[in-house]
């Protein structure tokens, strides 16, 4: 493959996992399932959330959400496992005086910020997290960064995205982040050779076994973004080709194209197919052939797969309900439907980014129901109807559920914990078993 056709991504399929058509790619193409919408009252978290596994990647910044008493508790709650570090997080209060116009809201958050940045000079990174309470009063936080980015001689590089809860769901929270990173990364030069990037963060581990695997595939100019330090941003130019690693970063995948970058598509990384045929999509867009790909990953896949036929006995023919909340659902339902046989009574997910989600459509079964956006009261009738083993939701109706008799798997630990690549598909798989072992061990 010559370099020019090398990227053209088009043929590349996805690997079937069943016996008889192991190892072969079947080409893409059938029609997605139809998607119920239904807009109501929503149970989702708030894009602050995303602070607790971004402060964990990139390891030099910082996070200041300006925010009320309310972003500080959920923030403080939700990552209180900070109490023996120096935190990487901290709120800086919108009071009534800066609501009710008494004080400069501006001067204020000038203030905090100084007095944050000369306590703490590893900080290299400083991103102002907007919030409704910042909203409401129309803080100007993008202009306040440009302030005091200067102010700081650029010492210290200030960006500002919003994690407000009106209107968004908790992994936006990401999408936005990286976003407002992808202006400040250097432009990589016009002769530069074709280099992949890996987009949305991962756990270290997970994106250290990827690197090994596209550097045994020979693949030699990868990148990860975000980066663990904000000092190593990777370079971007018409010469980036970048894969999505998460489904919910829309925007980001948008200031990226507006860089010169285009998007391999592919499933994403979850479970045995889903990681071979990304894996595959990234190689081929770089002239590597399949058969080299099934032969680097052969021991990690046969392992997987072996790991993960031993929870099929445990979850094959359950029931599965997703609500709307992670943007996770349609790749983790392919994964459960395809590699684990459990049957999909309901997939929801807030956004259908339907171009990022092209190739796991056509991989769920054609008799999917699928949701987009959520009407709560309408959905929870239709999954007390349906009955099924497990539901998938937020942490706001777990309870409620679990009180019911049904069991479930909050969706918030699904991005907290590494579910990506060979090594993680079992443990994903594991993530399902666990409650329905619960449940069964109560009834006994
Ligand atoms: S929903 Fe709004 S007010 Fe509530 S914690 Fe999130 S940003 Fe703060």
């Amino acid at each position: 493959m010559t370099a020019t056709d090398a990227f053209d991504c088009a043929a590349i399929g996805v690997e079937t996992s069943n016996a008889e058509s192991a190892h072969r790619f079947i080409p893409i193409g059938k029609i997605a399932p139809p998607v119920l919408k239904q807009r109501g009252q929503r149970e989702v978290f708030c894009g602050l959330t995303g602070i607790i596994w971004l402060h964990r990647k990139i390891q030099d910044a910082f996070f200041l959400v300006v925010g009320s008493r309310t972003c500080a508790h959920l923030i403080q709650s939700a990552a209180g496992v900070m109490i023996f570090a120096e935190p990487r997080f901290a709120t800086a209060i919108i009071d009534e005086r800066d609501l009710a116009g008494l004080s400069d809201a501006n001067d204020e958050l000038d203030r905090v910020v100084t007095r944050l940045l000369e306590r703490r000079p590893d900080i290299k990174l400083l991103f102002l997290v907007g919030s409704c309470p910042s909203e409401v009063i129309k803080l100007d936080l993008s202009r306040a960064a440009s302030r005091l980015s200067w102010q700081f001689d650029n010492s210290v590089r200030v960006l500002n995205y919003s994690g407000s809860g009106i209107e968004t769901t908790f992994t936006q929270g990401e999408d936005a982040c990286l976003a407002s990173l992808v202006p400040p990364l250097p432009a990589s030069s016009a002769e530069a050779a074709p280099a992949l990037m890996v987009v949305g963060s991962l756990a270290d581990v997970v994106e250290d076994q990827f690197a090994r695997t596209f550097a045994a595939l020979g693949l030699g100019s990868v990148s990860f973004f975000p980066p663990r330090r904000s000092t190593a941003l990777p370079t971007v130019g018409p010469n980036t080709r970048y894969i999505l690693a998460q489904p919910f970063l829309a925007d980001t995948a948008r200031a990226l194209e507006e860089r010169g970058a285009t998007r391999i598509a592919a499933p994403f990384p979850l479970g045995v197919e889903g990681t071979t045929a990304w894996i595959g999509a990234a190689s081929a867009c770089f002239g590597i052939n399949r058969d080299k790909v099934l032969s680097v990953t052969k021991s990690a896949r046969e392992r997987a797969a072996s790991a993960v036929s031993r929870l099929r006995l445990k979850l094959e023919g359950k029931r599965i309900f997703f609500f709307p909340d992670s943007q996770l659902e349609i790749p983790i339902a392919r994964y459960l439907s395809r590699e684990l046989g459990m049957e999909l009574v309901e997939v929801g997910t807030p956004f259908l980014h339907r171009q990022h989600l092209e190739q796991e459509l056509a991989m769920l079964p054609t008799e999917t129901q699928l949701s987009e956006g959520q009407d709560v009261e309408r959905q929870l009738d239709r999954c007390f109807a349906a009955n099924p083993d497990i539901v998938v939701c937020g942490l706001g109706l777990a309870n409620p559920l679990e009180a019911k008799g049904l069991t479930t798997k909050w969706s918030i630990e699904l991005v907290f914990t590494p579910i990506q690549g060979y090594e993680q598909a079992a443990d994903l798989a594991e993530l399902f078993a666990r409650p329905l072992l619960r449940r069964q061990l109560l009834a006994a």
